[in-house]
């Protein structure tokens, strides 16, 4: 075939003017994608070689070069890949078959974010090579098709493209791009390209090479070599097996993603297979970050989708509560690069967030309820960290309430840390069916409570709570194992079952009485106080103030006071 020239399939030209016009400001991601069609090349040889071994020819290593030519001012992305016919790179680099470009066309022309995750969406990642190139040439041989029958495609991105039969030997296929004099400085950098693929395609499992540089003390510079290095790690430490990865491995790995130097608590590695297929290498740190209260925070959590970089703190990975996890999900069916939007909705998103919040559980109760002494005190020290953030989940997860109950661990007066709702209900007296617990801003404060003095009297356990979500869980935290959980600071307290008879005459009488001395002092505190009742919660201190059962409690009172509310 001779050279011959083809306009461009009407949206590929919008697309094209689109994609290099909004994206510009983030135009370091044409690596990442042409870096990533050349892997995408390479799987699919690999998968249609598995039915065709012959289609390996001489060269079954397969991997991607990325060299420059200063003089010429390109800069070129190789891989012995599948490799395109002539037909193909028509369909592939001429038009675009994918559903809903209008739809996607409007989001890169909205104001809002330019979002440079959404080219990928519709497949057409490979046009961004145009944001820094004014000309594209892609010579591409498909694998077992003769070496004169290979491919030129040529483009300025602009119209249209250029066709003509080359003779290449090798299989696979080059990206060149011609870079407009602008972007030439840049991009023909050894260590602007390096760094760039160290961000976007370190976790790509193919070697990347890039020729060496040495230190040229003649010129005082730095020059190209002809010889080879690998540049990525070229193994994804999530996808080796678990037994091929050593605690050192992880621990390093952890450090590399999550800018923390100290060593995390625990971590999780799983491959995950059936409705949603993903793998998940999660970490749980020791030490809260500084900015662990901002909600709006980001998750720590980087998606890859088929080893592909996609993007860091992925928070539709996780729920808000668990925030502060760190590390990896690697999902084999989410689209490339699909945006912050698409993750909300996306139905396999929302199974990735539920395995792995389940693993995060799962993780914390085997630290929990391990009869390891170190394991019991690393759930403690986890608990002093994001304790208060995991109760948020009470709040948030309907689904795993149960499993968070467990999971919380309080002051109370029997221990000043570490009590468990289940340690609780092991210790409940004789007839006792409620939770008792006190809301106060300071440990001392609660246990120096005087609406505590009857149940120390009676030996009974008061849980003792000092956060300040713990009102907030409350609210959301009514029962646990068919216990209510119930505010000594609340309501009459009805003892029930926990008073003697004697003890309950005592107190009729009482309230008979002191009627007269009660409706004196309903009378003189009428503005400030609903009711005036006689109680036997009280052991040495004459008078407590309680509230209603149902309204806020007095130290949410405070708090909301605190806050200028
Ligand atoms: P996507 O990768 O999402 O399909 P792109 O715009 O990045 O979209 O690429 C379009 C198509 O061009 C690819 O699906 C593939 O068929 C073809 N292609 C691009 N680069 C290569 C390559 N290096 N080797 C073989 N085919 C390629
Ligand atoms: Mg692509």
């Amino acid at each position: 075939m001779t050279k011959q020239t083809h306009a461009f399939q009407a949206e590929v030209k919008q697309i094209l003017h689109l994609v290099t016009h909004s994206l510009y400001s983030n135009k370091e991601i044409f690596l990442r994608e042409l870096v990533s069609n050349a892997s995408d090349a390479c799987d699919k040889l690999r998968f249609e070689a598995l039915d065709n071994a012959a289609l390996y020819e001489d060269q079954p290593n397969l991997e991607v070069r990325v060299f420059f030519d200063t003089a010429a001012k390109t800069l070129t992305i190789r891989d012995n890949g599948i490799g395109m016919s002539a037909d193909e790179a028509a369909a592939h680099l001429g038009t675009i078959a994918k559903s809903g470009t209008r739809e996607f066309m409007a989001k890169l022309e909205g104001e809002q974010k330019k979002d440079a995750n959404l080219i990928g969406q519709f497949g057409v990642g490979f046009y961004s090579g145009f944001i820094v190139a004014d000309r594209i040439t892609v010579e591409s041989r498909r694998a077992g098709v003769p070496a004169d029958q290979a491919v030129r495609w040529s483009s300025e991105g602009t119209g249209e493209y250029e066709l003509e039969t080359i003779t290449r030997a090798e299989r696979g296929t080059d990206v060149i791009l011609h870079l407009r004099d602008e972007e030439a400085d840049e991009f023909l950098k050894t260590w602007r390209v390096k760094s760039t693929i160290a961000k976007y395609s370190d976790h790509i499992s193919l070697p990347i090479l890039m020729k060496k540089e040495t230190w040229d003390a003649e010129k005082g510079e730095q020059v190209v070599t002809d010889e080879w290095e690998t540049v990525n790690k070229a193994a994804a430490l999530w996808t080796r097996s678990k037994s091929d990865v050593t605690d050192a491995e992880y621990q390093d790995f952890y450090k590399q993603i999550s800018y923390d130097s100290q060593a995390p608590l625990a971590y999780t590695h799983n491959r995950v297979e059936g409705r949603s297929e993903y793998t998940q290498l999660l970490y749980v740190p020791a030490k809260a970050p500084f900015d662990l209260w901002n909600r709006d925070k980001r998750g720590g959590v980087k998606l890859y989708v088929k080893r592909v970089f996609i993007m860091d703190d992925a928070e539709a990975l996780m729920p808000v509560y668990l925030r502060f996890v760190k590390g990896v999900i690697d999902s084999a069916d989410l689209p490339l690069n699909v945006s912050r939007e698409l993750l909300q909705e996306s139905r396999d998103v929302k199974a990735i967030r539920e395995g792995s919040t389940k693993r995060v559980l799962g993780m914390l109760e085997s630290l929990a309820d391990s009869d390891n002494a170190d394991d019991k005190a690393k759930y403690l020290a986890f608990w002093k960290e994001f304790g208060a953030v995991l109760k948020e989940g009470l709040g948030e997860d309907f689904a795993n309430r149960e499993r968070l109950a467990k999971l919380l661990r309080f002051a109370s007066t029997h221990a000043d840390e570490g009590v468990s709702l289940a340690d609780y209900v092991s210790r409940m007296k004789e007839g006792q069916d409620a939770i008792y617990v006190i809301t106060a801003d300071t440990l001392a404060a609660a246990k120096s409570s005087p609406q505590l003095e009857i149940f120390k009297k009676k030996g009974i356990e008061v849980l003792l709570l000092t956060d300040r979500v713990d009102e907030w869980m409350l609210s959301h935290l009514h029962e646990f194992e068919g216990h209510t959980l119930q505010s000594v600071a609340k309501g009459a307290v009805d003892l029930g079952k926990l008073q003697d008879e004697a003890e309950k005459k005592a107190a009729e009488e009482a309230a008979e009485s002191f009627k007269p001395t009660l409706d004196k002092l309903k009378e003189a505190l009428k503005d400030r106080a609903k009711d005036v009742r006689v109680t036997t919660r009280l052991v040495d201190s004459p008078a407590c103030l309680v509230v209603e059962e149902g309204d806020m409690s007095g130290h949410l009172a405070r708090l909301l006071k605190q806050a200028g509310q």
